[in-house]
């Protein structure tokens, strides 16, 4: 067809006119972005934005093909490849350990420990007092012996490499008994049963979904049993008509056959929060008074420091763990340790570590003062979108999240905004898509802002700030 020969003549001869990579590079409006980002990624950006508007043509679109345009492009690309993937983000769910945000916020103390260690040499491997080589496993070895009363201490990577560990050291060729009720999943692909497999133990499972007894346990013992098994549904609960083995009668058994018994607890609680209003969730020190062989936890959750496992209990079991060629493979760097030994050292003191570690205080935070706070961060917010936004508080219910306390409803107050103007969705959007992000929640077509996860008066003026960007006022 003729036309169409015409128009692809007229496609062929626009193509022809796209700059060159070298033309568009030499662009005064690239010379500020040349200067400052690594020449590699501006090549990059150049060849995608010729590529975007070759596209463009080709599809019998309009576009500008001048190196200014292209350049001016591409300048935006580099800039966008120049950000951090890693970033801050405001919290504003409630959620206080948001495993997607980083789980928990670390002290004061436990980032200056951090920058200390990670701007110079450090005592890692080396003991000062002898001049020789020392263990790094010192740093932090007494403090969880102090704070649970273990006669022994490790610390790995995280709470799955610590299951792993144990698992392996402990029941390696042999078998590993657990409650049926317990092959749990936490998340992101830690399954109990697989952890198992891969730590080389035949999983002998009992009991059943919601019943397990003693007798079930002292049934499959034998002379292959190498380990018996308790995890803690950490986050779930089977609720009605349930029994489980409690750990103290777990242990009895486990010494009467002379097999080890260990503990996955998970979330690491070293306090009874109870008196704050909490649920019941046996703490580390309850697990090592019952007697446990060797009982693990994160150091993320709540203990509210560094990514990190926890590995407490008997010196000989212990000792048999920082021996396995496995723990030189999940050992912790040193701005862990340093992060980690700090935030330990602030827990020896209840009272400190619930004013000075965030996830604590986050989650010990009395509703009454959130509602000051969102009655505040309201007033702030009405005062300046005007009548673009109807803004209320509202009593709401905050999590403790990252799979701990599952049941913990924790009484909290947030601030409720609609627009006639403007969709929920686009406004959650837009407070998502800025700098520094700021995650909310929806519920029933309101945004909710909760000022129990804002860390600090800049965070709420951020908010504020954004707010009134994306509603106008
Ligand atoms: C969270 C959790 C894990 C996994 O711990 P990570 O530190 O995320 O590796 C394992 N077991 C239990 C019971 C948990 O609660």
């Amino acid at each position: 067809m003729p036309s169409g020969r015409i128009e692809r003549m007229d496609t062929n001869s626009l193509l022809r006119t796209l700059p060159k990579t070298d033309e568009v590079l030499a662009s005064p409006r690239l010379a500020d972005t040349l200067a400052a980002t690594p020449r590699v990624l501006v090549l990059d950006a150049v060849r995608a934005s010729v590529d975007e508007v070759r596209a463009r043509l080709l599809a019998g679109e309009v576009a500008d093909t001048s190196a200014d345009a292209l350049a001016l492009a591409a300048a935006g690309r580099a800039a966008l490849a120049m950000q951090p993937s890693l970033h801050r983000v405001i919290n504003a769910t409630g959620i206080i350990v948001h495993t997607n945000l980083g789980r928990s916020v670390l002290a004061d103390a436990a980032i200056a420990a951090i920058a200390e260690v990670a701007a110079s040499y450090s005592t890692l491997e080396y003991d000062v007092d002898s001049g020789e080589r020392g263990s790094r496993h010192a740093h932090v070895e007494a403090l969880l012996c102090r704070l649970t009363g273990a006669e022994a201490a490790m610390a790995v990577n995280n709470n799955a490499a610590a299951v792993m560990l144990a698992i392996a050291a402990l029941s390696r060729g042999r078998e590993a008994v657990v409650s049926r009720g317990q092959l749990v999943e936490i998340g992101g692909s830690f399954r109990i049963p697989d952890i198992m497999a891969e730590s080389g133990a035949r999983m002998v499972e009992v009991g059943t979904t919601n019943m397990t007894h003693l007798a079930d346990y002292e049934r499959v013992i034998g002379s292959e049993t190498g380990l018996l098994l308790k995890v803690h549904s950490s986050n779930y609960r089977v609720v009605g008509f349930t029994e489980e083995v409690s750990l103290a009668e777990l242990v009895e058994l486990g010494e009467r056959r002379g097999v080890p018994v260990m503990e996955d607890q998970g979330s690491g609680v070293l306090f009874d929060l109870r008196p704050y209003g909490l649920p019941f969730e046996p703490t580390l020190s309850e697990s090592i008074a019952a007697g446990v062989s060797v009982v693990t936890a994160s150091g993320d959750k709540l203990l509210g420091g560094p990514q990190a496992g926890l590995l407490l209990g008997r010196a000989d079991i212990i000792a048999r763990l920082k021996a396995h060629p496995m723990a030189r493979a999940v050992r912790l760097d040193k701005m862990t340790l340093a992060a980690l030994e700090a935030t330990l050292r602030i827990s020896l003191d209840e009272e400190r570590a619930l004013r000075e570690v965030p996830t604590l205080r986050m989650l010990t935070m009395p509703q009454s003062e959130i509602r000051v706070r969102a009655e505040a961060l309201a007033g702030r917010i009405r005062d300046a979108v005007g009548d673009e936004a109807s803004v209320d508080v509202i009593d709401e219910i905050a999590r403790a999240g990252g799979g701990s306390l599952p049941l913990a409803e924790i009484p909290t107050a947030v601030v409720a905004v609609a627009s006639q103007s403007t969709a929920t969705a686009t406004i959650v959007a837009l407070l998502r898509c800025g700098s520094p992000a700021i995650v909310a929640r929806v519920k029933e077509d309101r945004v909710l802002l909760d000022p129990r996860t804002l860390l600090s008066p800049a965070e709420e003026d951020a908010v504020v700030a954004r707010l009134v960007a994306v509603l106008g006022g």
